[in-house]
């Protein structure tokens, strides 16, 4: 397929409208000096229906939620209902403007602050900021609110500890903010290594950055023996809550000792997570951390919504106030799941896991044989005698039909050696999961029988195996003319 650069032919143009009728206009007229580009810009020229053509096109051999499954581990790429989305393009909401006076959008504001109240109520956090963009925005503001907290008590301490199973983002967060990141290891079974902790934690550790259930779906049994651990020393505890689904109405992290939580309601809340945004990645804190939230914050006074700014803020962290839609549909979800249904979809989202993980098993070894909360990792070990990769797997189940789930976790050998992380989230139906499993049988099948068929899949896509190093290192981002 050519980009749409390579269909431009010179002097196409999309649209037609008569001349004489703007004759008498001057661009200069209508728009300032400084938006006027100095420039001519080199955009493609095609006609209409070549634009429809060309995106239509693409549309139709993109994969997506509303296509198929999406067994991304780690994402919670689920299905979200489209009424949210019907309530988040309500003109009221779109047409609101950041820079109006507050007085016109009361309503936005009522709808941030009632959100608020649920966060925390889901929670058990005392106050939140609804402005982080993303997962990772949200953790940069939650380390350095610890950062702030330590230096107002004239402390200030410089070392983050995050567990080597973590996101990759909580490094980079933690350094970002100029903490020196301490790894603490894991054990066998998938958590936390409390020995290794108590030997690491001291009173120049800022605290921890932990997610719960951890980044290989389990459960950290030890929360409370952490939390003592690292507030003995004075510490803080940060709650990587990005993926919520195993969690909602059956923990709150505000209970189990957490200072900090970050939540990306683009994951669990209703706002599919991928594609590169919009994303909200909210951060909640307990009572001792509000005067450090960033500014501004949604507060209610005799029924009058307006903005406070709290003393010690971090300050501002983006312009205006949040990716408002990105609000609207997790509140819109939440209503409308009621606390009974949110507890609900956490619950048949573990048994979802579980089922995959109990039913694949024989096949393909998991990487800790437990219970897993709402995602599982199984491996592709046994099959390395036969030249297969668990790569190969992954790109074989495009021709099934499905979205390759997320493998490898290469800073955490060697439990992640050939790991393939699924995460089936408690949208799909048991026939679709069925289906998943069948396949993924039928591969472990194929990996003994007919190993060049894996190696040389995927057999049905547009594109088949992309050099992934060259397309990140040298990315075609511009269409040059030859
Ligand atoms: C997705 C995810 C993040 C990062 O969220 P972004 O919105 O992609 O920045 C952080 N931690 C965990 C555990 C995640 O799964």
């Amino acid at each position: 397929m050519k980009l749409i650069y390579e269909k431009s032919i010179k002097g196409r143009i999309g649209f037609s409208m008569p001349e004489d009728r703007f004759e008498d206009i001057n661009v200069k007229d209508c728009i300032p000096e400084y938006a006027l580009s100095k420039e001519k810009k080199e955009l493609p020229e095609v006609s209409e229906v070549d634009v429809v053509r060309h995106f239509t096109t693409l549309s139709k051999i993109n994969y997506g939620v509303d296509t198929g499954f999406y067994p991304l581990g780690s994402c919670t790429m689920k299905y979200n209902p489209k009424i949210n989305e019907k309530l988040a393009n309500l003109e009221g909401f779109t047409f609101a403007h950041p820079l109006a006076d507050i007085k016109h959008f009361q309503g936005s504001l009522e709808l941030m602050y009632e959100l608020e109240q649920l966060l925390k109520e889901i929670t058990g956090m005392d106050r939140f900021t609804l402005a982080p963009g993303a997962g990772a925005h949200g953790e940069l503001v939650g380390v350095l609110i610890m950062g702030k907290y330590f230096e107002d008590s004239g402390k200030p301490r410089h070392k983050m500890i995050v567990p080597d199973s973590a996101h990759g983002t909580n490094p980079a967060s933690s350094a970002m903010a100029g903490f020196k990141v301490v790894e603490v290891k894991s054990n066998e079974r998938g958590t936390v290594d409390i020995e290794h902790l108590k030997s690491l934690m001291d009173e120049d550790t800022a605290g921890i950055m932990l997610t719960n259930p951890n980044t290989v779906g389990l459960f950290e049994t030890d929360i409370t023996e952490i939390t003592k651990i690292v507030h003995g020393k004075g510490g803080l505890l940060y709650y990587d809550g990005a993926n919520l689904n195993a969690l909602l109405g059956i923990v709150r992290p505000g209970d189990t000792g957490f200072d900090i939580v970050h939540l990306n309601l683009h994951k669990t809340f209703s706002t599919p997570h991928g594609g590169g945004g919009p994303g909200a990645g909210v951060v909640g804190v307990k009572n001792h951390l509000i005067e450090f939230l960033p500014s501004p914050i949604v507060c209610k006074c005799d029924d009058f919504y307006s903005l406070e700014y709290p003393k010690k803020s971090i300050g501002r962290i983006r312009a205006f106030f949040c990716n408002f839609s990105v609000l609207v549909k997790a509140y819109a979800w939440i209503l409308s799941m009621g606390k009974d249904g949110l507890k609900e979809a956490a619950r048949v989202s573990i048994i979802n896991a579980n089922y995959v993980l109990s039913k694949l098993k024989p096949y393909y070894r998991p990487a800790y044989d437990r219970f897993c909360m709402h995602e599982c990792i199984l491996t592709g070990r046994d099959y390395k005698e036969y030249g297969i990769k668990t790569l190969d797997i992954a790109k074989r189940l495009m021709d099934y039909g499905f979205h390759p789930p997320t493998i490898y976790f290469p800073h955490f050998e060697p439990y992640a050696h050939e790991t393939i992380m699924v995460e089936p989230t408690e949208s799909e139906s048991k026939e679709t999961i069925d289906e998943f499993i069948n396949a993924m049988i039928k591969i472990s099948k194929e990996a003994i029988e007919n190993p060049e068929l894996l190696k040389s899949a995927p057999h049905s896509t547009p594109i088949r195996r992309a050099d992934e190093t060259k397309a990140t290192r040298e990315p075609i981002l511009k269409f040059e003319e030859k």
